[in-house]
Formats: C-alpha cells, sequence, structure tokens
C-alpha cells in the first residue's frame, strides 16, 4: 500500500487556495503500481458475485473498468448531465456551490443485480451517495463501494449507511 500511496502526488492550492488535490495520474502511468492498485480494489470484493461495477464520472471510470475486469463483471458508467442519450434515470445532489447530477440509462442495471460503486476519491461524500440512491433508483442491489482515496477529515463516510455494503478505501488521509 505504501507503493501505492507513493504514487500519488499531492497539489496544494488546486484547484483553489487551501485545497491540497491529490492527484492519482502518477499511478496510473506506472504499470505495476496501477496493477497492484487494481489488485487491492479487488481482494474485499472476491468471491462476493459483482454482477456491474458502476463507475463514476470520470476518473471512477478508469478504475471501474480496470477492476470490472478483474471480478469478471459488466462495467457501467454513472455520469455527468446531459453526456448519454435518453430515457436516463437521474439523482441531483449538492456541490459546496450549487448543485449536480448524475445519471445512467435506464436499463443500465437489472433488477436486484449485484453492484459494487467505484471512484478515484471519497471527500464530502455528496457523490458517492448520489451515486447509491441512483443504483437503488435502478432497482439493483448494492454490494458496496471502493474507492482508491479517503479524505478522512471530511467525513464523507457518514453518508454512506453500512447497511450490509460495505465501504472500502485503498488509503486514507
Ligand atoms: P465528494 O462528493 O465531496 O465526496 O467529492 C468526490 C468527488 O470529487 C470525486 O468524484 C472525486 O473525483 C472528486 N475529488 C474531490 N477531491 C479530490 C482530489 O483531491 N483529487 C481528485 N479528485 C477529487
Amino acid at each position: 500500500m505504501q507503493q501505492i500511496a507513493s504514487l500519488i502526488r499531492d497539489v496544494p492550492d488546486f484547484p483553489k487556495p487551501g485545497v491540497m488535490f491529490r492527484d492519482i495520474t502518477p499511478l496510473l502511468a506506472d504499470a505495476g503500481g496501477f496493477a497492484r492498485c487494481i489488485d487491492a480494489l479487488a481482494q474485499p470484493w472476491q468471491g462476493s458475485g459483482v454482477q456491474a461495477v458502476c463507475g463514476i464520472e470520470s476518473r471512477g471510470f478508469i478504475f471501474g473498468a480496470a477492476l470490472a475486469q478483474k471480478l469478471h463483471a459488466g462495467f457501467v458508467p454513472l455520469r455527468k448531465p446531459n453526456k448519454l442519450p435518453p430515457p436516463v434515470v437521474s439523482v441531483d445532489y449538492q456541490l459546496e456551490y450549487g448543485v449536480d447530477r448524475l445519471e445512467a440509462r435506464n436499463d443500465a442495471l437489472r433488477p436486484g443485480e449485484r453492484v459494487l460503486i467505484v471512484d478515484d476519491v471519497l471527500a464530502t461524500g455528496g457523490t458517492l451517495a448520489a451515486a447509491r440512491a441512483l443504483v437503488l433508483k435502478l432497482g439493483a442491489q448494492l454490494v458496496g463501494a471502493s474507492v482508491v482515496i479517503e479524505l478522512a477529515a471530511l467525513q464523507g463516510r457518514a453518508r454512506w449507511p453500512d447497511e450490509g455494503a460495505p465501504l472500502h478505501a485503498l488509503l486514507r488521509y
């Protein structure tokens, strides 16, 4: 895990003053590090019968697609507004300033399909909570969620009710 952590670049004051941005691109560029990261993300879910991995736009696509292959599951993108052709199902969520929305095709998941949600970073937890609501709105069964990085000070985990669908983080800051 130390080796994966060493491939995350800390960028102070980005995208605005006072924010420490965790840049995952050096991890993606390192073949061994990226492979170990996907192995570690997959480990808690081996044998749990995950049928679909839902990745959150955009960095959740990168980790989610690789993880789906590893778990022999399908991949479903949860997208930002107006990217998918209709009909879509959507969930609005609050940002620090304003609202955002996640969308999926209305037939993206089968009723009861066993779903794992994936994103790169858990910050305040709003994005993951919206993804959860969207998956449930589609009638699927939530197995859990994985993130590469949890920014623990922002307490996003408090917005994820465990209820038999655990949230795993590889690295915590
Ligand atoms: P939340 O909704 O506040 O938990 O923010 C999570 C979303 O913001 C994720 O989709 C991340 O991609 C993005 N995000 C927040 N902080 C960072 C960061 O430091 N590095 C990369 N992405 C971040």
